[in-house]
C-alpha cells in the first residue's frame, strides 16, 4: 500500500454523501486531542495532510483520504473537548453511527486512544459500534513516549486482556512523536485494504462472470 501517495479527496457529510467508488476504506476515530491528525500524517508520511481536517468547515465531515487503486484512509470527526451544543453532538453522533453500521467499504475500524487516559465514553462507544458491526478494531495507544515503558507496557497488556473476548480486535503502541509502532500499523493497514475478498473480486472481474 502506498502511504506516501495518500491525497485528500472529498469531505462527505453523511454516509449518503460519501463516495461511490470506494472499494476498500479504513477509519479512523478518535477523542479531539487524542493524537488522530499527527497519527494520519506520519502514517502517511506527510506533515500537514491531515491538518486539511481540522480547517474551519470540515470539522464536523468525514474526510477522505485517497491511497491507490480506490483504497482510502478516512479521518472521522472527533470530539469530547470541543465544546459543541447537545444537539450538534447528538447529530454527529448518529452520522457517525450510520457510517460505521452501513458503510459497505468500511473494512475496519482504527481507534485512537491517549495512552494516559483510555476507555474514556467515546472508546467505548466506538468499540461497542465495532462489535455490532462486526467490524475489525485496531487500537493505537498514542502519545506512548508519555509514559515510561513500564507503564506503557502494562496499559498495552490490560487493553490487549479486555480486547481478548471480541472476534477481531487488536492494540499496539503508538507514538507520532518517536515513531514508535509506525510499521506496525502500516502493516494492519495493509492487511485490511488488501484483504482477499477483495482480491477474489479483483480476480473474478479479469476472469469474467462465473457461469
Ligand atoms: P487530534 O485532535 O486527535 O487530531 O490530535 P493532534 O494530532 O492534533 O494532537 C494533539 C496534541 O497532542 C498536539 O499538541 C500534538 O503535538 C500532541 N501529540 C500528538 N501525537 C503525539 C505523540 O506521539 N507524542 C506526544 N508527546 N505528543 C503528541
Amino acid at each position: 500500500m502506498n502511504f506516501n501517495q495518500a491525497q485528500f479527496v472529498v469531505s462527505a457529510a453523511n454516509l449518503k454523501a460519501c463516495p461511490l467508488d470506494s472499494l476498500a476504506e479504513v477509519a479512523f476515530a478518535g477523542r479531539s486531542n487524542a493524537g488522530k491528525s499527527s497519527a494520519i500524517n506520519t502514517i502517511t508520511g506527510q506533515n500537514r495532510l491531515a491538518r486539511i481536517s481540522k480547517t474551519p468547515g470540515r470539522t464536523q465531515l468525514i474526510n477522505f483520504f485517497a491511497l491507490n487503486e480506490g483504497r482510502h484512509l478516512v479521518d472521522l470527526p472527533g470530539y469530547g473537548f470541543a465544546k459543541v451544543p447537545l444537539k450538534v453532538k447528538d447529530k454527529w453522533q448518529r452520522e457517525l453511527e450510520q457510517y460505521l453500521r452501513q458503510r459497505d467499504a468500511l473494512v475496519g475500524l482504527i481507534l485512537l486512544s491517549d495512552i494516559r487516559h483510555p476507555r474514556k465514553e467515546f472508546d467505548r462507544m466506538m468499540i461497542d459500534w465495532a462489535v455490532q458491526s462486526d467490524l475489525p478494531l485496531h487500537i493505537l495507544l498514542t502519545k506512548s513516549d508519555k509514559l515510561k515503558r513500564g507503564a506503557a507496557q502494562n496499559t498495552l497488556l490490560s487493553v490487549q486482556k479486555e480486547l481478548a473476548a471480541l472476534d477481531n480486535g487488536s492494540v499496539q503502541l503508538f507514538s507520532s512523536l518517536k515513531n514508535v509502532g509506525v510499521d506496525e500499523a502500516r502493516a494492519k493497514l495493509s492487511d485490511w485494504l488488501s484483504s482477499p475478498n477483495m482480491i477474489d473480486e479483483v480476480e473474478n472481474e479479469a476472469e469474467g462472470p462465473a457461469e
